[in-house]
């Protein structure tokens, strides 16, 4: 494995294992503090219907507001989270956050279904369908309002307990994502078994589109592999006008990136979304 040093000091290894064991244990403690401080918070990324130009969904992704170390990006704590049993209270925690809010911008006008991330270890865990229903009847949120994203490593791996879990999701009538497709390891004959319903290149081929013909030849294939499975194709990381007029030109559903819109607070995704629709906002308080 080759190491890579992230902003927090703390050397991240590609499987997920940090270095230094006191500090991960740190990151650890304080991270079961920051669940019950409620610390965390979800930030809000627009996913853009490249046919019209309009929203279509809204991505959910976790930041820590660290008492210390400021705003820290997932990348920071989610490798921790993983290894130490946290990420199933961290994701329950997203997901009845993310469905609250997501009934609140309904409330406001927006009809957006909104996209939540789950890890690996959340397929892994036996019920894991049974406790997104349960969350979504807290919230009344209609399931078809909630997009689950998954790795494609995820899926790659022990893959028993996984295809049975995104099953029941579907059963449900959630969607389900295919996240950072084409740098994992899904075979094409694992999508077969799988009912998924969007698929997202990953930004690596798309911040290439327009200079690199390898990754226009393959993000042209996964265009058509997905449409011919029946799914939604949504492109990450588009940053630059060209790459957006490709991928449209392409036949791509939708895109998400800086280009479009960053991941925003709660307030300022409704704030720049105002025009057409209500002002009355829920009067709840946000960071
Ligand atoms: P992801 O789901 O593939 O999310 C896309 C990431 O790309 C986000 O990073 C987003 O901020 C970033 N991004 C968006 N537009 C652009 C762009 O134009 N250029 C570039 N270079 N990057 C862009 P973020 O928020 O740091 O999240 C990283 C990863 O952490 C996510 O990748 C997802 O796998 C994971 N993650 C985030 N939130 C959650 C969560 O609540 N639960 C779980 N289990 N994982 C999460
Ligand atoms: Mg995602
Ligand atoms: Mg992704
Ligand atoms: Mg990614």
């Amino acid at each position: 494995y080759q190491g890579k040093r992230g902003t927090s000091g703390i050397v991240v290894y590609a499987g997920g294992a940090v270095a230094h064991p006191t500090q991960w244990l740190v990151v650890q403690a304080e991270l079961r503090h920051a669940l019950e401080r409620d610390e965390l918070v979800l930030h809000y990324q627009p996913k853009i219907r490249l046919s019209d130009g309009e929203i279509c969904g809204v991505e959910a992704l976790v930041r820590w507001h660290h008492p210390v170390r400021g705003l820290l990006p997932p990348a920071d704590f989610l490798p921790a989270a993983e290894q130490s049993g946290l990420i199933q209270p961290l994701t329950a925690w997203v997901l009845r956050r993310a469905l609250a809010d997501q009934r609140d911008w309904t409330t406001a006008g927006r009809s957006w279904p909104v996209a939540v991330n789950v890890s690996a270890r959340n397929l892994d865990e036996p019920d894991f369908a049974g406790f997104v229903a349960g969350a979504l009847a807290e919230t009344g949120t209609p399931a078809d309002q909630l997009m689950l994203e998954v790795t494609e490593t995820a899926l790659a791996g022990d893959t028993a307990i996984a295809t049975r879990t995104v099953v029941d999701l579907v059963a449900l009538g959630a969607g389900v994502a295919v996240d950072d497709f084409g740098v994992g390891y899904t075979s094409l004959s694992q999508l077969r078994n799988i009912p998924v319903s969007e698929i997202k290149i990953d930004r690596v081929f798309v911040s290439s589109l327009g200079r690199d013909p390898q990754s226009e030849a393959i993000v042209r294939s996964v265009i058509e592999l997905a449409h011919g499975l029946g799914c939604w194709v949504t492109a990450e990381g588009v940053e630059s006008p060209e790459v957006r007029r490709w991928l449209e030109d392409a036949g791509c559903d939708a895109a998400q990136g800086s280009l479009l819109a960053p991941p925003l607070t709660w307030n300022d995704l409704i704030e720049s979304t105002t025009g057409d629709v209500r002002r009355d906002l829920p009067a709840v308080a946000r960071s």
